[in-house]
């Protein structure tokens, strides 16, 4: 079993965060991820709200940057998924297919992710008009006609992206109001490409080797009707990645970490940072900041404080 001061489970910007700091001060420290570290921002294709970027930064560099950073610093990296922690004594046991770490504390930094509408073809069609990421994907259906789904934050922005390429963008939204900010609706609906399609939801994905369109629900009638699309978006919110720690952790009702204001969760030693924790802001310069705390406060708990 290989051991380290700290272990933090996520290389999202908390994590990172966490992992730089934990090994300034001097911590030998592990940092888990299964896919590649920057989270959620490695989508992105241009952060505009991170300070010290007043020209932005692209989502893939700033995950790169934070990276390389706390890799200067002396974090370790493993790629590995963590499935189950233990509390042994004193220590813990974090638990991946390969291998135990043997640690005195953990952070857990593990984000989240897209929520899947759960209809069928949803799988089948993935990659062949449905998508999970505008900004990923959003040039490839130039002048096209699509379809976000989505009332929040992410889908209206998503429609705004998508309007720069696509013909016209549906947003299919399953009430009659949106949940995004205030100016982020205002410029979607002085938008003449964005329509809004309200009270409805997807009941259908039609197409072979690709979307050809999608079958819409009105829930307050019932009344079916036929958008034809090449692309539908999926920004229906985020679903914690949770499911390791069910047991181990007390999770909200939500399937997120509750925390104090020091990061701390209900079991001493185990620090939760970023867009798992309750309540997260779910922003770069939250995850950021919580990130820093929890490695505050995992370092003064190793020390006794
Ligand atoms: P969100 O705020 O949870 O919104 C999810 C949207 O999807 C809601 O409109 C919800 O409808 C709808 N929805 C949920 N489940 C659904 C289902 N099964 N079928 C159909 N519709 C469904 O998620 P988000 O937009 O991804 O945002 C997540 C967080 O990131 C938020 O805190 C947001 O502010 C933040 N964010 C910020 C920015 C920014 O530019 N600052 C950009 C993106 C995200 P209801 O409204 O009816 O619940």
């Amino acid at each position: 079993m290989k051991e380290y001061e700290a272990v933090v489970i996520g290389g999202g910007p908390a994590g990172l965060t966490a992992g730089l700091y934990l090994s300034r001060y001097g911590l030998n420290t592990l940092l888990l991820e299964r896919g590649l570290c920057g989270g959620q921002i490695v989508n992105a294709g241009r952060v505009d709200n991170y300070p010290g970027f007043p020209g932005g930064v692209s989502g893939m560099d700033l995950g790169q940057l934070m990276h390389d950073q706390a890799s200067k610093f002396g974090l370790n990296f493993e790629t590995a998924e963590v499935s189950g922690l233990k509390h042994k004594n004193e220590s813990f046991e974090v638990i991946t297919d390969d291998e135990t770490y043997k640690t005195g504390v953990v952070i857990i930094a593990s984000g989240s992710n897209y929520r899947k509408m759960g209809i069928e073809n949803e799988e089948r069609l993935t990659g062949r008009g449905v998508s999970y990421c505008a900004t990923c994907d959003g040039f490839l259906f130039r002048n096209m006609d699509v379809a976000v789904v989505g009332g929040g934050d992410t889908a209206v922005t998503d429609a705004l992206e998508l309007s720069q390429h696509a013909r016209l963008v549906y947003v299919i939204h399953r009430r009659d109001q949106l949940r995004a900010s205030q100016v982020v609706q205002r410029s979607a609906m002085s938008n003449d490409k964005i329509k809004f399609v309200w009270n409805s939801v997807v009941a259908r994905l039609e197409g072979e080797e690709k979307l050809s369109g999608v079958v819409i629900k009105d829930v307050k009638t019932g009344g079916v009707s036929r958008l034809e699309v090449s692309g539908v978006f999926v920004a229906i919110g985020l679903i914690p990645n949770s499911d390791a720690f069910r047991g181990f952790v007390e999770l909200d009702e939500a399937g997120n970490i509750p925390t104090d204001a020091m990061m701390r969760t209900a079991l001493p030693g185990v620090f939760a940072a970023g867009d798992i924790r309750s309540n997260s802001a779910r922003q770069v310069a939250a995850a950021v900041g919580d990130g820093a705390v929890a490695a505050k406060s995992a370092f003064g708990y190793l020390k006794g404080g």
